[in-house]
């Protein structure tokens, strides 16, 4: 098989946040040599260059920019087909894998894996699941229960009680989500129940029971207020995105259980009309607690709260919030594959993991330069973007 040797470059370490002069050989899919003095059959030429991992966005929309806009006035195949450049403009940002935390369903994961569309492999939730009245409940006081999709391959998330928490697990898992996304919370840009906890104890830990039953799958809990994101932590739920008002309680209990926080910032530090100053300064002060308390972060941006074009500045602000330069970059890569379950299989560039690869000109950290400094993206050894 072709062997193509990154030479002459230099390569971050997202472990250890260091940047080394190395060669980098690549054979199909994989990473097989990082080191010094290697060769190869065909040379990417990487002096003056960096490379990192290419970068996981845990947090993000795929199939929501045109349904947002308009709900009801566009026939079904403008959701999934709205994918379409999204997917390829992460891609060309150098985003290799994304968690879509609602919206794209299981054939949008084929089209990519089938190469039918350009795009990072993604990882699919299907929908938020909540409680009657949540903000997954698609339903109106003038209409009662609206059928926003119609389509079995997005099926019905409200629920109620323990019982009902294994049926809606089981049918997003039939439906092929690989990962289940409940809302224990109310939405800042619906305003209400935002501190609020929308799901029993017993039904969050029947929630994450099931999932676990279900192939290991790991639960990410919507949550705003402190009570709701330490009750996802308390019943073992894999990660809790925004925490926009996290106190000691909380990233104390999510310390103490492993609980990820996938912070979104995007959500509060650049739409300041969406979100009123007083809270983009609590998401902040959350994000200091839960890096002060030793809790995992891993990067997600909510696009397309912001443009998807614009995904990259969640780094920028993870790195502000206190994560600097090199700590955003590992919650974007390795961090990020870790909160996936996937560190085995990439997240760094290291011997057997998968040829995700950004090349950057220069070898500067600063995220605020990242977008403009990529000259080249690989995902699966396969040259996807620039050059
Ligand atoms: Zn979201």
């Amino acid at each position: 098989m072709k062997r193509t040797l990154f030479s002459s470059g230099s390569v971050l370490d997202v472990v250890s946040g260091e940047v080394r002069g190395a060669d980098v050989v690549v054979e199909g899919d994989r990473i097989v040599a990082v080191g010094r003095g290697l060769d190869g059959d065909e040379a990417v030429d990487c002096a003056g260059s960096l490379l990192v991992p290419g970068f996981i966005d845990c947090h993000t929309h795929v199939a929501l920019s045109q349904t947002m806009k308009d709900s009801f006035g566009l026939a079904r195949s403008v959701r999934p087909l709205s994918a379409v450049p999204v997917l390829r403009t992460l891609l060309g940002l150098g985003i290799t894998t994304v968690r879509d935390a609602w919206g794209a369903d299981a054939g949008i994961r084929v089209a990519v894996e089938r190469g039918w569309i350009e795009g990072p492999r993604i990882l699919v939730s299907l929908r938020q699941v909540c409680t009657t009245g949540g903000i997954g409940d698609h339903w109106s006081i003038r209409a009662g229960d609206l059928d926003f999709f119609g389509d079995p391959a997005m099926p019905e998330p409200v629920f109620d009680g323990p019982v009902d928490a294994r049926a809606v697990v089981r049918r997003m898992v039939r439906a092929g989500a690989d990962w289940i996304k409940v809302t224990a919370s109310g939405s800042m840009s619906r305003g209400v129940g935002v501190h609020d906890v929308q799901l029993t104890p017993g039904e969050m830990a029947a929630l994450v029971d099931e999932a676990t039953r279900q192939g290991g799958r790991g639960v990410m809990v919507h949550a705003h207020g402190a009570r709701a994101a330490e009750l996802a932590a308390r019943s073992g739920a894999r990660s809790v995105e925004h925490g926009m008002f996290l106190d000691e309680a909380a990233v104390g209990a999510m310390a103490e259980a492993g609980t990820w926080l996938v912070p979104t910032l995007s959500v509060s530090q650049s739409a300041s009309d969406q979100v009123p100053a007083e809270a983009a300064e609590a998401h902040r002060r959350s994000v200091r607690l839960a890096i002060a308390a030793g809790v995992p972060i891993a990067m997600g941006t909510d696009n397309p709260v912001r443009p998807h074009a614009e995904a990259l500045r969640e780094l920028e602000h993870l790195s502000a919030a206190g994560l600097g330069h090199a700590g955003a970059l590992r919650a974007a890569t390795i961090d990020a594959a870790r909160l996936l379950r996937l560190a085995d299989d990439r997240g760094e560039i290291a011997d057997g993991k998968r040829a995700d690869l950004v090349l950057l000109s220069g070898i500067g950290l600063d995220p605020a330069t990242l977008e403009s400094r990529i000259a080249g993206v690989w995902r699966d050894g396969r040259r996807v973007a620039g050059g």
